[in-house]
């Protein structure tokens, strides 16, 4: 606690020093709102981009094209992704004595296996945890596993994300014909909100759904009363081929005085299926493309090369992350930062950073600026799942901090539309974001580098 007149005395003596004159023309060039009207011609324009749809196919044209139109050199980099299909997806509570037939609003999680031609029907098991389902042991087979959880806010997504992670594996493992999560949502109007599941290779894939939180709700009243017997239909199914054809796109500006030195910028091309992927992860897609516009636009080209790179599936996958990390070690890249976006369009709180001894002065130091946005704040823990890889050659990594409070209402979910999105607070996480990209870019010295993680790399593991 710092007394108010000696903080006064400390203000006085040490004003705030004036943010260099790059910073303020970025952000203001920022603030004239492009972002928005990118985000708005890949949503409504192209739509939604699952990796191997015709729409991710899309997504990667209209990203070439709009670098070209910049005169921003810009290539293709092709890669094997995942390529799941959604189909039909319906389920209903069966009749019960005394009860009618209720119907049901799921989803199919990716990765998930098709029902047969009449559905599959089985007694619900209620659990809340993976430690809960593996102690039921052989009394979860025949049945269809429900994963209940109590997610209330953004925070809860990270507690309770394994479950649909891991959770219908687990289920398969011990004889479930098949799983139902309860939606990792903070909302409830009755919609479900996908995401991957993942299927250790070799194992056996069950049919698996999200349900919408009101559902959920409903099959643990019910199981209240007594069994409760659940039919679902599902047509998702891997394609055959299981990979297609697709890139990462990569852009970039070389650097004046160290081009070899590269700070990469990324966000994800790809999104789910049911929206258009406005706040996931369009916005971090407008948030890398203005600030490349931007960048290119300045009178003279950063120090180091600024690269952004648009990864191809994230959502179901990761293969564009784990491809681009093997190519810039195959190619010797010497990555010095990389900075991702994929956390909405929310207003910009801060920088987060993971870099080694001295890196957060450092980043604070680059970040005074943003203190007109109300975004200076310096924390740990920067870092994104696109650009981890990138951890195990040691380079720092950030990722801005927004205000993600309603994020989780409309995540994986058909509501991730363009409507969503505050063009005034996309234009400021913006604007913290391009001037962050140019600092990095820009900088005498580079970040210290990271330590290396201790666990193994996530995509050489196999799943649990
Ligand atoms: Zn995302
Ligand atoms: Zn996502």
């Amino acid at each position: 606690m710092i007394a108010v007149p000696a903080l006064l005395a400390l203000l006085t003596l040490a004003p705030q020093a004036d943010p260099p004159p790059e910073a303020t023309r970025i952000m203001a060039e920022a603030l004239r709102g492009e972002s928005s009207r990118i985000l708005a011609d890949l949503t409504d324009g192209v739509g939604a981009r699952l990796a191997g749809s015709p729409g991710a196919d899309a997504a990667v044209r209209w990203a070439v094209d709009w670098f070209r139109a910049q005169g921003i050199p810009v290539r293709a980099e092709p890669v094997l992704v995942t390529h799941w299909i959604r189909g039909e997806e319906r389920a209903e509570v069966v009749a019960r004595k005394g009860g009618r037939p209720q119907p049901l609003t799921v989803t199919a999680l990716g990765m998930s296996a098709p029902t047969p031609p009449g559905g599959v029907a089985g007694e619900v098991l209620e659990v809340r945890s993976l430690e809960e389902l593996s102690a039921l042991g052989a009394k979860v087979k025949g049945r269809i596993v429900l994963f209940q959880h109590d997610m209330k806010d953004t925070s809860g997504y990270g507690r309770f994300a394994g479950l649909r992670m891991r959770g219908p594996a687990a289920a398969a493992r011990q004889g479930a014909v098949a799983a139902l999560v309860r939606s990792l949502s903070t909302a409830t109007l009755r919609i479900a909100h996908t995401g991957m599941t993942l299927f250790p290779p070799g194992e056996k894939a069950i049919p698996a759904a999200a349900l919408s939180v009101e559902d959920a709700e409903l099959l643990h009243r019910l199981l209240a009363r007594g069994p409760v017997t659940v039919r679902l239909f599902l047509g998702g199914h891997l394609a055959d081929p299981p990979l297609a054809p697709s890139a990462n796109v990569v852009a970039e500006i070389l650097g004046s005085e160290k081009p070899e030195e590269v700070v990469v910028i990324g966000a994800h091309l790809d999104s789910w299926d049911l929206g258009t992927g406005a706040i996931d992860d369009g916005a971090g897609v407008a948030m890398v493309l203005d600030t490349m516009r931007i960048a290119a636009s300045m009178p003279r080209p950063p120090r180091r090369t600024l690269r952004a790179v648009l990864f191809m599936n994230e959502e179901n996958g990761g293969e564009g992350a784990v491809a681009y990390h093997e190519a810039s070690l195959a190619a010797g890249t010497r990555h010095v930062a990389a900075m991702e976006a994929d956390a909405g369009a929310g207003r910009p709180t801060g920088v987060d950073v993971t870099a080694g001894q001295g890196g957060m002065e450092a980043v604070r130091a680059m970040a005074a600026p943003l203190d007109v946005l109300g975004a200076s704040r310096v924390g740990a823990g920067g870092g994104g799942v696109d650009i981890s890889p990138l951890a195990y050659a040691g380079v720092p990594l950030l990722s801005l901090a927004q205000e993600t409070s309603r994020y989780f209402d409309w995540h994986h979910s058909a509501a991730d539309t363009f409507d969503k999105v505050d063009p005034r607070a996309l234009a400021e996480a913006t604007a913290a974001f391009a001037w962050m990209a140019w600092a990095l870019a820009d900088s005498p010295v580079p970040l210290p580098p990271a330590p290396i993680p201790s666990t193994p790399p996530w995509w050489k593991r196999a799943a649990p």
